[in-house]
């Protein structure tokens, strides 16, 4: 399901039907605002003999069930879940191995009338060698072949692959788009803001929570947390959580996520006041830095998890105090 983007859509769909889509897009934006999704949808419309529009209903052929369930031949998903060849329980990039495979796998030609799909999931992991691997590929990409890479930072993607991808840039989703479909799905008005405050435009938030309420409370419950940490300035609750969440990497990014979410919202209110700007502006620099650190190293995650908290709560203090270790 995708919500929003119309233009974006709109302009995918206007370049299907001319036949006139470029070799590779690389999708760029916010994490959970339904890129990956999107891609998928694409593969559908161009491998569904009766699909003809993103996000209709499939018909529930042969083709649409794959693509669905990822699982198509000729649709083939790379990302730190989907591997061809690598096992994905020991690694943390996709690496050159899955590249190969999949040179192996277009090297045949597609079906008749068919396309050859790849979806680069998450393309700023791919290892430096895969990287340079798959520039081949992009190099040389054969008829009715389409590379979909998609990307929550732009600028880790090696820049010889992004100039060679057309890029298309996706935003977060309003709140008024987003309470359109939860009042589709039914949800109550005070459950509805609650989804809108946890999506914070982020529409793949706001489908999951719809979907698994679960999750949604799991979330609520570590933003409500941490929300009351930065107002009463509550350290020994701040180590309890870091505890807690540092078993847990989704936990984790999800803390982190909200933390940064309290200092941009801080920042806001500090240059309405155009106090201590650059300050604040550091710190929510170095959370970020620590969140790439836990993305792509083994750093211990409640060392990691401290520290973030410690940026944030010095953040929203008005006694600024030294911290002194850096990660
Ligand atoms: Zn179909």
């Amino acid at each position: 399901m995708i919500i929003g983007h119309e233009r974006q859509i709109e302009y995918l769909e206007k370049i299907i039907r001319r036949g006139r889509m470029s070799h590779a897009y690389l999708f760029f934006g916010p994490e959970h605002v339904g890129k990956f999704a999107l891609a998928k949808e694409i593969a559908r419309v161009l491998m569904c003999p009766n699909k003809n529009k993103i996000g209709d209903a499939g018909d529930g052929c042969a083709d649409c069930r794959q693509i669905e369930q990822d699982i198509h031949p000729g649709v083939i998903i790379l990302d730190i879940e989907h591997t061809l060849v690598s096992k994905k329980e020991i690694r943390k990039d996709i690496p050159i191995e899955d590249i190969r495979e999949l040179k192996r796998r277009f090297s045949f030609a597609p079906e008749q009338g068919k396309w050859r799909i790849a979806i680069i999931n998450e393309a700023e992991k791919l290892s430096a060698e895969a990287a340079n691997a798959f520039l081949k590929l992009l190099e040389e990409p054969g008829a009715r072949t389409l590379f979909l890479l998609v990307s929550s930072t732009y600028d880790s993607v090696l820049p010889t692959i992004v100039s060679r991808a057309e890029p298309l840039r996706f935003s977060l989703v309003s709140d008024a788009i987003l309470r359109e479909f939860l009042e589709q799905k039914k949800i109550s008005q005070d459950q509805r803001e609650s989804i809108l405050k946890l999506a914070a435009g982020r529409s793949g938030i706001a489908i999951r929570s719809v979907e698994d309420p679960s999750y949604f409370i799991k979330q609520k419950k570590i933003r409500d947390e941490i929300e009351s940490i930065l107002s009463c300035k509550d350290i020994p609750s701040a180590l309890a959580l870091t505890e807690r969440v540092a078993k847990d990497k989704e936990m984790l990014k999800t803390a982190a996520d909200f933390l940064i979410r309290s200092l941009r919202d801080n920042i806001i209110a500090t240059i309405l006041e155009s106090k201590t700007y650059h300050t604040k502006v550091g710190r929510l620099k170095e959370i970020h830095r620590i969140l790439s650190i836990i993305e792509s190293t083994n750093v211990n995650p409640r060392l990691a998890m401290d520290v973030m908290l410690m940026e944030a709560l010095t953040t929203n203090s008005t006694n600024s105090f030294v911290y002194g270790f850096r990660l």
